[in-house]
C-alpha cells in the first residue's frame, strides 16, 4: 500500500481517465466481495502464523510513524510486505479480503472521507490483483501452502516483475485522479515518484522474507518491522532536506525557487488555463526592523505570511521571495478583475493593525498583479510585469495596480533610472557641487550647500529632483544620502586644512529620518573626516518635519545629541507650527525661493518674507534667504534684517575645485574684513557655523525642556 492514498477525487470533471478509474475501482470491490465468499469457509483453518501477520498488518495501518509532512504513507507501506506475504502463502482471496479489511478500518480511524476510502480500496485491491495475475501466468502456484511447497530462490525472478506491475498499477490509477484534480496525468504520475520508488521496493523487498520467517515460526514476523521503519525514516529525511530547499525557513512558506518552478509549469501545459500572479512588497518595512529590532521584523514577516494565507484559498500558493517581498500565484484566477479582488481582501487583512510585543503596528502594502498570458506568455515576462505594477502601486500609493502596458514605458524608464543610479552610486558617477551662503551683513561665508549631480552617461545631467524622489521610493535613499554625507564632509576635511573653515549643509529626505540609520551614518562619517559636528548642517522640508512622527522625532534626538544642527529648508511651502518649531532642534529657516524670487515684484510676498523673518528671530532662530538672484533683491533683504542669503546673485553651485577657488577668493577679502571688524570691536565676520553653536536656540530648548 505504498501509493499515494491522499488524493482527492473530485468528482465535478469527469475526464476519460477519471472514467475508467472509477470503472476499475468498481471492479476492485467486485473482487473484495468475491473474496468474502471465498475465504469465509477457511476462516478457521487459518494457522497461527496468518493470524500474526494480519494483526501486524493492521497495526501498520493503526499506528504509523509520526510524521510531520503531508506523505501520508507512512505506516501504511510496512502493510503491503504481510500483504504480499499472505498472497505468496495462501493466496489471492486472503491478502485481498485483509487488504480491503484493514484499509477500510485504518481510514475510518484516520477520518478519511468515504470517497476515498472507496477509491483507495478499489485502487489497492486492483494492484494487487494485477501483481498476482502476473505471478498465476507464469505458473506460480496460488498459495504455496495449498500447492504443498515452501518459496524458493527462483521464484524471486519472476516475483520481483510482479512487484513492478503492482507499482505502475498504482501509480497509474492514482494519476488518473491527480489528472482530474487539476495535475496532468504525467505530473501526477511522476510527482514523488523517487520516494514511492524507494520506499516501495524497501517494503516489497521484505516480503519473502516475512515469508521465509513465517516458514519457520510465525513469531519471528514482527522483527522485520525495525528495518523497515529504519528504511522508510531515512526517506523521508531525504524528503525534508527536498523540502527545506524549497521553503523559507523563517515562515514555512515556498521560496522563490519553488514559485518560479510552479509558474514554470503552469505556463509550460499545453492551453495552460489563464492564472493570475500578484507581488506584494511590505511598505517601510524596513523601519520596523530598524526601529524595533531583527526579532521584531521576523515575527511581523510570520504574522504577515498567516494573514495572507488566511485569505486565500488551499489551492493558491503563498511565496516569500526575501525580505519583505512575498508572491501570490492563484492558479484559478482568470482574469484582472477577479485578482484584484483577491488582492484587496489581501490588503485589508493586513491593514488591520499588528499587535507585536508592547507596540500596535499598522502597514501598508503595494501590490501588483499581472494575468497570464494576457500580461506575459513566459515567467520572466510575467514577473516584471506585476513588479512595475507593484512599483506603480507603491508609487502612487494605491496599494493594488493590475499591469496596465499604457503605463509600462514611463514606469519601465523610471525603473531603469533606478536601475541606473544604482550603478551610477557604485561608480561614483554621482558627484557634489557647493553653492555658498552669505551673511548678508558683511557679506562673510557661513558656510556652504552641498547640492547633487548627476552626469548620465548616456542621458546627460539629470536634475536632482528627477531622481531624488526615485530614490526615496526605493531602498536607496540610504545609500545616497551617505554618500552626500561622507563626500561632504571629506571636502570640509580638505579645506579645513587648506585654512578655511566652512560649514556644509546636506539635504536630507523624508525617508532618511526613519530608523536609527541617519544618525549612524553621521556619527561614523563625522569620526571618519575627523570634523566636528558643528561643522555639518542637515537641511530638511518643512513638510518632512511636520509629518509628526515618533520616530522622526527620535532621529532629531540623536542627531541632536551628536550636536548636529538642522535647518528648515523651503520654509512657508509646509505648515509648521510654533510648537514644533519650539520643541525640534533647528537652528535655522531657509525662506523659500518662490517667496524671495518675487520679493521685489510682489507686495504680499514681502510681508511673507518680513514675517517669517521676524518669526525666526523670534524664536532664535537664523533666517536664510534662498534663491536670490538680484542685487535689488539683496538689498531688500538687508533692509528685512535678514541674516544671510544664497543663490545666483552670490554663486551658481559649484564643483569642488571652483568652490575652493571662490573660498580662497573669499577668505583672503573677508580676512581684511575680519581684522577691520576687530578693530571696531565688531563680531567677526568670517563666522564658521560652529563657533556660534552655544547660541543657537537648540541648546536654550534642550535646557528649557530640562
Ligand atoms: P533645495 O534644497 O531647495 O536646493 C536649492 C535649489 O535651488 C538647488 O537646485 C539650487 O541649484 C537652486 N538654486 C540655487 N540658487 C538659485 C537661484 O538663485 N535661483 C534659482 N532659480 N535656483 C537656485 P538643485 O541643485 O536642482 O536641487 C533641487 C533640490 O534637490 C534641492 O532643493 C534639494 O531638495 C534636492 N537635493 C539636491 N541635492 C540633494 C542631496 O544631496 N540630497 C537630497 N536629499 N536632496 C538633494
Ligand atoms: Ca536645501
Ligand atoms: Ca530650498
Amino acid at each position: 500500500m505504498g501509493g499515494k492514498s491522499s488524493v482527492r477525487p473530485s468528482l465535478a470533471r469527469v475526464s476519460l481517465f477519471a472514467a475508467t478509474w472509477h470503472v476499475s475501482v468498481w471492479g476492485g470491490w467486485a473482487l473484495v466481495a468475491l473474496a468474502a465468499v471465498k475465504v469465509q469457509p477457511l476462516m478457521g483453518l487459518m494457522p497461527a502464523a496468518f493470524w500474526v501477520i494480519a494483526a501486524l498488518v493492521l497495526l501498520g495501518e493503526l499506528r504509523p510513524v509520526r510524521t510531520a509532512g503531508s506523505y501520508d504513507s507512512e505506516g501504511t507501506v510496512t502493510s503491503t510486505a504481510f500483504v504480499f506475504a499472505i498472497l505468496y502463502l495462501w493466496g489471492l482471496w486472503p491478502a485481498l479480503l485483509l487488504q480491503a479489511v484493514v484499509t477500510v478500518t485504518s481510514e475510518l480511524v484516520k477520518r478519511k472521507r468515504p470517497w476515498i476510502i472507496f477509491f483507495n480500496v478499489g485502487q489497492y485491491v486492483l494492484s494487487v490483483t494485477a501483481a498476482w495475475s502476473a505471478l498465476v501466468l507464469v505458473g506460480l502456484p496460488d498459495g504455496i501452502v495449498a500447492a504443498g511447497r515452501d518459496l524458493t530462490g527462483s521464484d524471486l525472478f519472476w516475483i520481483v516483475p510482479s512487484w513492478v506491475i503492482w507499482f505502475v498499477v498504482n501509480d497509474a490509477l492514482v494519476a488518473g485522479v491527480g489528472a482530474d484534480v487539476g495535475h496532468t496525468f504525467v505530473e501526477a504520475l511522476f510527482g514523488d515518484i523517487f520516494f514511492y520508488i524507494v520506499t516501495s521496493a524497501a517494503v516489497l523487498a521484505l516480503s519473502p522474507l516475512v515469508v521465509f520467517a513465517a516458514q519457520a515460526s510465525g513469531w519471528y514476523v514482527p522483527l522485520l518491522l525495525i528495518p523497515m521503519f529504519a528504511v522508510h525514516k531515512t526517506a523521508r529525511i531525504s524528503l525534508q532536506e527536498q523540502h527545506k530547499a524549497l521553503h523559507d525557513p523563517l515562515t514555512g512558506l515556498p521560496n522563490r525557487k519553488y514559485l518560479l518552478r510552479s509558474l514554470g509549469d503552469a505556463v509550460a501545459q499545453l492551453d495552460s488555463p489563464a492564472f493570475a500572479l500578484a507581488l506584494l512588497d511590505l511598505d517601510r518595512f524596513k523601519e520596523v526592523n530598524d526601529t524595533l529590532g531583527h526579532h521584531v521584523g521576523d515575527r511581523l514577516l510570520e504574522l504577515v505570511a498567516i494573514r495572507i494565507s488566511s485569505v486565500l484559498r488551499p489551492e493558491d500558493l503563498v511565496a516569500r521571495l526575501g525580505g519583505d517581498e512575498f508572491a501570490i500565484y492563484l492558479p484559478h484566477v482568470s482574469n484582472a478583475r477577479a485578482a484584484a479582488d483577491v488582492a484587496v481582501r489581501i490588503r485589508q487583512a493586513l491593514n488591520e493593525p499588528f499587535q507585536l510585543e508592547d507596540v500596535l503596528l499598522e502597514l501598508e502594502v503595494s501590490i501588483g498583479i499581472a494575468v497570464f498570458p494576457d500580461h506575459g506568455r513566459d515567467v520572466d515576462n510575467l514577473m516584471r510585469r506585476a513588479d512595475v505594477a507593484m512599483y506603480l502601486a507603491k508609487e502612487l500609493h494605491t496599494e493594488v495596480e493590475v499591469y496596465d502596458p499604457a503605463r509600462d514605458r514611463h514606469t519601465t524608464g523610471r525603473l531603469g533610472l533606478l536601475a541606473s543610479l544604482r550603478r551610477a552610486l557604485d561608480a561614483g558617477e554621482l558627484d557634489l557641487h557647493y553653492q555658498p551662503k552669505v551673511a548678508l551683513e558683511g557679506g562673510g561665508v557661513v558656510g556652504v550647500e552641498a547640492l547633487i549631480r548627476w552626469n548620465h552617461p548616456e542621458r546627460g545631467f539629470i536634475p536632482p529632483d528627477e531622481f531624488i524622489p526615485l530614490a526615496e521610493t526605493s531602498g536607496l535613499m540610504h545609500r545616497l544620502t551617505s554618500y552626500v554625507i561622507n563626500t561632504a564632509l571629506a571636502q570640509v576635511a580638505a579645506w579645513r586644512d587648506e585654512g578655511f573653515l566652512v560649514a556644509v549643509a546636506v539635504n536630507v529626505s523624508a525617508r532618511d529620518l526613519h530608523g536609527a540609520e541617519l544618525a549612524r551614518t553621521v556619527s561614523e562619517a563625522l569620526a571618519r573626516h575627523r570634523v566636528p559636528a558643528t561643522l555639518l548642517k542637515l537641511e530638511l522640508t518643512e513638510r518632512t518635519l511636520m509629518a509628526e512622527h515618533s520616530r522622526v522625532l527620535d532621529t532629531l534626538v540623536a542627531l541632536e545629541a551628536l550636536d548636529v544642527e538642522l535647518s528648515l529648508d523651503d520654509f512657508g511651502t509646509g505648515y509648521s507650527s510654533m510648537f514644533m518649531l519650539k520643541r525640534l532642534p533647528v537652528s535655522e529657516i531657509k525662506v523659500d525661493q518662490s517667496f524671495v524670487s518675487r520679493l521685489t515684484r510682489d507686495g504680499e510676498d514681502a510681508s511673507i518674507v518680513r514675517s517669517i523673518i521676524d518669526l525666526a528671530h523670534g524664536l532664535g532662530l537664523q533666517a536664510v534667504a534662498e534663491g536670490v538672484e538680484t542685487e535689488e533683491v539683496w538689498n531688500q533683504l538687508v533692509g528685512l534684517g535678514c541674516d544671510s542669503a544664497q543663490g545666483w546673485f552670490v554663486s551658481r553651485p559649484m564643483p569642488s575645485a571652483a568652490a575652493t577657488e571662490w573660498l580662497r577668493g573669499h577668505f583672503s577679502e573677508s580676512d581684511h574684513a575680519s581684522s577691520r571688524a576687530d578693530d571696531t570691536g565688531d563680531l567677526p565676520v568670517v563666522r564658521p557655523e560652529g563657533e556660534a553653536v552655544a547660541l543657537t536656540p537648540l541648546h536654550l530648548v534642550a535646557e528649557s525642556g530640562t
